[in-house]
């Protein structure tokens, strides 16, 4: 290679790369159309010159252009000014598997919006952007730059640049879902005491039986925007720690002991009658003992609530399938969950019976929150039930090395 193409090579390299990762940025712009046409010269092929990438032996420049690009981890496609595909890197190959050489970038892609963006930027020689979803094999979603490299008409080209945004546009929508639901939820009893107070304000103003009777129901809607909130809030502070693991020990024999004791009273009104088995000798594990208890006090209680056709709640403890883990089987026999449901049942908000479950003063968080405390004390939630038959969700926790007190 002679010394002057070395050097282009290498600014477009560098071009190319600073580009490339950050699209958009203006300093990179400036430097991007300042040496433009230098780098589309070096880019560009003369007319009717085959594609970089289908058969012709690459040149030193080109090869490690296609070096450069395909170091990148997102889709860069070069085009000419037709708008045909130049170069692919291996990540549009992948999630393009239409992308040719030599064949028009509209063959792969075919959203419109991303073909107007690329024909505008290559006919105004200035930079475009443009969105992209692609619903087939899976619906992926990216954010495309798209920047001419030329505003000369015989050496144009474009880079398509692309990011992908799946992930971003998945939780933002879960952040939507998330705010309406919960407002949906708090408004619900609002409504409910907001009308109560009207009507104790006028037609039942000196109605003293219906006054006590839209008192006890305000203060059951009063009792249930509070649990919603504090449940709202546990989600809050232990997604803010799930990355943290809990250094303390917790001894699960003792946690299921008080926690079934304190449902007692809630079982026997429901006619359940709990039953604990220990199976295994040691059953300290390493955690946090109130999290802990929430997440038995939340599995118990589901388990009474939606298992009490069965009669019965049998929590066993056991050791893990894992070497160093103990599991805590919470079983019910009751109606079961139907196999659909059972991969949104953690999913905040997520209930199969909505009436069943604000019948029972339930917010639709416990479950969610059981989730994420076990995520976040390294363990796992299994749930396994046949409708008719019962449920049993089984937490697995690391065990807490011998030796040393509970927390
Ligand atoms: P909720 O406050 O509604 O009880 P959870 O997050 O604890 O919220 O549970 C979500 C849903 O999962 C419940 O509404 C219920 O439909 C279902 N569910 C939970 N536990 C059981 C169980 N043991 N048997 C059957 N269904 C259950």
């Amino acid at each position: 290679m002679n010394r002057q193409v070395a050097g282009v090579a290498a600014v477009a390299a560098a071009l190319l790369i600073a580009a490339l990762a950050s699209p958009g940025h203006a300093l990179v712009l400036a430097l991007g159309l300042a040496a433009g046409p230098r780098l589309a010269r070096f880019l560009a092929r003369e007319e009717g010159a085959g594609p970089l990438r289908s058969g012709d032996p690459p040149t030193d420049e080109t090869g490690s252009v296609a070096a450069v690009i395909d170091a990148l981890n997102h889709p860069v496609l070069l085009v000419d000014r037709r708008a045909c595909v130049v170069l692919a890197n291996a990540s549009a190959l992948i999630a393009f598997p239409g992308v040719q050489a030599g064949a028009p970038l509209s063959l792969a892609i075919r959203d419109p919006g991303v073909l107007d963006a690329v024909g505008a930027a290559i006919a105004s020689g200035l930079g475009r952007q443009a969105d992209l979803i692609e619903r087939a094999p899976v619906e992926r979603a990216f954010a495309c730059a798209v920047e001419a490299l030329s505003r000369k008409p015989r050496g144009a080209a474009a880079v398509l640049s692309m990011r992908e945004t799946s992930k971003e546009l998945a939780v933002e929508s879960m952040r939507v879902d998330f705010v309406a639901n919960a407002s949906h939820e708090l408004r619900t009893p609002l409504a409910s005491i907001l009308g109560f107070i009207e009507t104790l304000q006028g037609p039942a103003r000196n109605d003293a039986p219906a006054r006590e009777k839209f008192l006890a129901v305000m203060a059951e809607q009063a009792r249930r925007m509070a649990r919603l909130v504090d449940d709202l809030l546990s989600l809050s502070r232990i997604e803010l720690r799930e990355h943290i693991a809990p250094t303390t020990r917790a001894d699960m024999g003792v946690i299921v002991d008080r926690t079934a004791l304190s449902l007692a009273e809630f079982a026997r009104e429901r006619g359940v009658e709990i039953a604990i088995e220990r199976r295994a000798a040691e059953t300290v594990v390493v955690g946090d003992g109130d999290e802990l208890t929430s997440v038995m006090d939340n599995l118990i209680e589901n388990a009474i609530k939606y298992g009490k056709a069965g009669g019965r709640v049998a929590i066993t403890l056991m050791d893990g399938a894992g070497a160093g883990e103990l599991a805590v089987e919470v079983r019910d026999f009751g109606g079961g969950v139907a196999p659909e449901h059972l991969p949104r049942l953690t999913e905040r908000f997520y209930r199969v019976d909505s009436a069943l479950s604000r019948a029972e003063g339930g917010t639709g968080l416990g479950l969610a929150l059981v989730k994420h405390t076990v995520s976040r004390h390294r363990g796992r939630l299994s749930i396994q039930s046949v409708a008719g038959e019962g449920a049993a969700f089984t937490v697995t926790l690391p065990r807490a090395a011998s030796g040393g007190a509970p927390s």
